[in-house]
């Protein structure tokens, strides 16, 4: 057994942030990842990263752009809160290395994202998360914090109601340890990738959210999915950065009428023009001009030229939403805090009230550095002042023995590949950017029988050593349970309120106040609860 004061789970942003602020509050840390950290989603962000920075904005407008995005649904305490440190969190990445854009008089060049009403984005290229990664791992390997990358966590361990630490399988060893931690970090990202196509990385599968919500601890507006307007569909689901809208991009039908007024719009709004466009739409940036999409969208003009076979400063690009970031996820307070005593959360897999119904573009990033930073101070004072943990005994046998039940030398014609590819296919077509009574319906059946298959299905490889089809496994099982929740919640909220479309209730209803949907597991289904944010 391993034993630390603070465990992180998750080498993205959050994650790494969390780890660093622990070390240096003086805990003992670990953090395990399934992927190495330089090749976590975070790495994938290319836009840009929100501090209120410039001369024309401040904590304030910031605040106030979150609130409108977010629909009613923010918590203005965690949004002032997190608004006024901003600017803090995003300079500590410039002062270790992070070289952000800046114009010829040296001043941040910033740009203007969807739903921000300042140019208030901080970017490297179109590559700002990759080169974010780099400067947070320096910083990381620096605090020699203990690494275990290719770890897969596979369960929570809780002792008298309270997190004591966690179960994890080493792919490379091939083993199954405990880690007993006095506090442990959730930061698992996002769990978009339960929807084909979508924009994310291969493991966003929502192995945190499913942890925590197995473990009893509540899931907070999970029907709140942000869809991403400019996808590119084919092949790999490229998505271009929306900062191209403020740099001349255009929407066009096929008949070559622009969808109008865009730029500045909230990812919500262009999905909405694009579906009332009534037929297929193109991202057109040829009046970008060549130069400018080359110096200013290196990485975006390279991949629609080798995965799309597109020149952008020529060719229309096909366009749809698809979707991109999770929004709602575990119920966390400010620092992080979940219902659990000892269990953090932070990043995208945490949902602490600051996004509401619409996550701004530009800040997740942010929320990551802010959120982890958070996160990783409170447990590191939590691991101070806690009792030791006393992890189960019995604890490491009984998940063994959960993992070795699911090893079966049969050969039945299902795979975690094919039900993944329906369970992707179906939250799609009926979860969707736009959703109705009676898709959601279609789409919690189908879960359902998705589910029964999913109980019967084996894991054939029977190697202890990088058993990737035993990882498909269990991220499969996460993203079944998630998807029920998802669906449910949806169900449950009969209203069009920020990223949540209902085409059978096109109006936000404030009628009988306002309110969160709270998700937690009874008897392996979702039960949703609502919680009143503001009374009326
Ligand atoms: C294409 C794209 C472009 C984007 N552009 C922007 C942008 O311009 N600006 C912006 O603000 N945001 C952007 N985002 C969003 C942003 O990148 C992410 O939301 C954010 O980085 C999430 O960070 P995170 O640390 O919470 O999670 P992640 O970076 O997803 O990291 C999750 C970590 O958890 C680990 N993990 C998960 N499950 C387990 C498990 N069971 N055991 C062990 N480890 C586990 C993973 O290995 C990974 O290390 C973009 C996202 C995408 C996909």
């Amino acid at each position: 057994m391993q034993e630390f004061d603070v465990v992180v789970v998750g080498g993205g942003a959050a994650g790494l942030r969390a780890a660093i602020a622990a070390k240096q509050a003086g805990a003992k840390v670990a953090l395990l990842s399934k992927v190495h950290p330089l090749r976590t989603n975070t790495a994938l962000a290319q836009g840009g990263i929100n501090a209120p920075l410039g001369a024309d904005d401040s904590p304030e407008a910031y605040a106030g752009d979150i609130l409108q995005a977010g629909d009613g649904l923010c918590d203005p305490a965690v949004v002032q809160n997190f608004t006024q440190h901003a600017a803090d969190a995003v300079m500590w990445l410039e002062r270790m290395g992070t070289p952000f854009n800046r114009g010829a008089d040296g001043r941040f060049d910033r740009r203007r994202f969807g739903s921000n009403s300042r140019a208030r984005s901080l970017y490297v290229d179109d590559r700002t998360g990759h080169v974010v990664m780099q400067v947070l791992y320096e910083q990381f390997q620096r605090e020699r914090i203990a690494l275990f990358a290719d770890w897969y966590v596979t369960g929570l361990a809780i002792d008298s109601a309270r997190c004591v630490g966690l179960t994890a399988l080493g792919l490379r060893p091939g083993t199954l340890d405990s880690f007993a931690a006095r506090a442990v970090i959730l930061a698992t990202g996002g769990f978009t990738r339960m929807y084909l196509p979508s924009t994310v990385a291969m493991g966003t599968t929502g192995d945190g959210q499913n942890l925590a919500y197995q473990a009893g601890v509540p899931l907070r507006d999970m029907e709140m999915v942000q869809f991403h307007p400019l996808v590119f569909p084919g092949g790999a689901s490229l998505m271009v950065t929306e900062a191209v809208l403020a740099e001349g991009g255009r929407i066009v039908t096929a008949g070559g009428r622009e969808l109008s007024n865009l730029a500045g719009a909230t990812r919500e709004k262009i999905c909405q023009a694009m579906d009332q466009a009534g037929g297929p739409v193109s991202l057109d940036l040829t009046l970008i001009g060549s130069q400018k999409l080359k110096s200013r969208f290196p990485q975006t003009t390279e991949l629609l030229r080798t995965v799309a076979g597109l020149d952008a400063a020529k060719d229309l690009i096909p366009i749809r939403p698809v979707a991109h970031r999770s929004i709602g996820g575990i119920e966390a307070g400010i620092s992080g805090q979940t219902a659990m005593p000892g269990l953090y959360a932070c990043g995208e897999c945490a949902c602490t009230g600051l996004d509401g119904a619409g996550r701004m573009a530009g800040n997740l990033l942010t929320e990551a550095v802010v959120s982890g930073l958070r996160a990783g101070e409170a447990a590191a004072a939590y691991a101070k002042s806690a009792p030791a943990a006393s992890f189960p005994a019995g604890r490491l046998e009984e998940e063994k023995k959960r993992l070795e039940a699911l090893l079966s030398t049969d050969k039945p014609a299902d795979t975690a590949g094919r039900i993944h590819a329906e369970l992707g296919a179906l939250m799609d077509r009926y979860a969707g950017a736009v959703r109705n009574a009676d898709g959601l319906q279609s789409a919690r059946d189908q879960i359902h029988a998705l589910k029964e298959r999913y109980a019967r299905l084996g894991v054939r490889n029977q190697s202890a050593v990088y058993n990737y089809e035993l990882v498909a496994h269990l991220e499969l099982g996460a993203m079944l349970n998630l998807a029920a929740a998802v669906t449910a919640a949806a169900a449950a909220r009969k209203e069009s309120r920020g990223a949540h479309r209902r085409s059978d209730h096109p109006a936000r209803d404030d009628r009988n106040g306002i309110s969160h949907s709270v998700v937690t597991m009874v008897q392996g289904a979702p039960q949703v609860d609502r919680k009143l944010v503001v009374a009326l």
